[in-house]
């Protein structure tokens, strides 16, 4: 059986993103894909119409069913919805201290739409942020989570409180024909990454991205490997990427 990794996320019925773009880019990276989800949303490539949150127990008791079942080396969570399910996954993770663990600090949709109430589910993030082998914000969740604008000060903020690295993605940057990600470990920068910027948005980038690099992590990979291997598998499959209908967000080809 391949090393597996749980997810924490949501259904995203276009696909897109969430639990799909969990399995398909954990399949992708060699690991195999268990999935706690936790929300029904409601939703296209152009916009997210509401959702419905998973109980906690019932969260739980879905974590719970396969974890003596399936090789779990590691846990990806993505869309969490209510700060009771952050509150599961950090009671979840407290009794499985060895499994790796990525947290996408997920607050709103890519297309801008809701995915749960962004201040209480950023002061609830804090309770996982010192559980995560590796946080993979984008800079608007980066300055959420941390309350400040600069970046540099904002990634400090978050290894005050208790975070060991961060993958900083630039995506939402103004920076028209590149976009560069920042790996920090320890509160020092480890890596940089610089890649074109290509046209359009996309649905579902950054959880495929976060999946990848649990899978690696999962498979053996040391964290610079990991994500080194996660940035150029994602930058193929964008480039591949499927328009829906004209206004849509593009949609990762992953296979
Ligand atoms: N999880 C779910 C269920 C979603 O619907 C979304 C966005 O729509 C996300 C996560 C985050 O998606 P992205 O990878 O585009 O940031």
């Amino acid at each position: 059986m391949r090393p597996t990794v749980l997810c924490f996320s949501g259904l995203d019925p276009s696909g897109g993103a969430g639990l799909q773009a969990d399995i398909e880019a954990i399949g992708q990276s060699g690991a195999h894909a268990a999935i706690a989800c936790t929300a029904l949303t409601v939703q296209n490539s152009q916009q997210v119409f509401g959702f419905e949150a998973t109980s906690k127990e019932l969260l739980l008791a879905q974590a719970n069913a396969v974890i003596n079942d399936l090789p779990i080396k590691a846990v990806k969570s993505g869309m969490l919805g209510t700060t009771d399910n952050i509150a599961a996954l950090a009671e979840f993770l407290g009794q499985h201290p060895d499994y790796l663990y990525v947290l996408d600090p997920v607050l709103v949709a890519n297309s801008g739409g809701s995915l749960g109430d962004q201040a209480t589910l950023t002061k609830a993030f804090a309770a996982l942020i010192p559980l995560a082998t590796i946080l993979t914000p984008n800079t608007v969740e980066l300055r959420a989570l941390a309350g400040c604008d600069d970046i540099t000060e904002a990634t400090q903020r978050l290894f005050a409180m208790g975070a060991k690295a961060i993958l900083v993605k630039g995506g939402h940057e103004n920076t028209p024909d590149h976009i560069k990600n920042t790996l920090w470990v320890n509160g020092e920068i480890l890596s940089e990454t610089t890649c074109p910027r290509l046209d359009g948005e996309y649905h579902g980038s950054g959880c495929s991205l976060a999946s990848f690099i649990a899978g690696r992590l999962a498979l053996g990979d040391t964290l610079p490997t990991a994500v080194h291997h996660a940035e150029t598998w994602l930058f193929g499959v964008l480039k591949a990427a499927e328009t829906p209908v004209p206004n849509g967000q593009k949609i990762p080809k992953r296979f």
